[in-house]
């Protein structure tokens, strides 16, 4: 698989198998993977504006929710589903109290413990 915006990475972990079905879709196809995991505030904002006109947003979003289920947070990192790392963290933390919430025994629905 060529690398393809932040799927780039996902082909280094040997995540095709579940991405492959909609990657062909993906605007950041021949995109620099770099410009997915910058520093520079002015490169995220160019991923993210890639992000908002991809069609595959969503399908990408739960891609990383996946990838990242059970990773140390200082290991989440670049632009998914047009989303920073931080911006996926507070989107779990949230989603989480949500469904602990709604869950008297205080478990996600998928029941990882939050
Ligand atoms: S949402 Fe962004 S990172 Fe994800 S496939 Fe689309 S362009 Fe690539």
């Amino acid at each position: 698989m060529a690398e393809v915006g932040a799927l780039g990475a996902a082909a280094h972990w040997k995540l095709e198998e579940w991405c492959s079905d909609w990657v062909e879709q993906a605007a950041c196809r021949g995109v620099e993977t770099e410009l997915f995991y910058s520093s520079s505030r002015s490169q995220v904002t160019k991923a993210i504006g890639i992000c908002e006109r991809c069609l595959v947003q969503t399908k990408c979003l739960k891609a990383a929710d996946k990838l990242e289920r059970g990773m140390g947070l200082k290991m989440i990192s670049g632009v998914w589903g047009g989303l920073t790392a931080d911006e996926r963290i507070l989107r779990r933390r949230v989603l989480n109290e949500v469904l602990r919430r709604g869950n008297p025994d205080g478990r996600c629905v998928n029941g990882e413990p939050n």
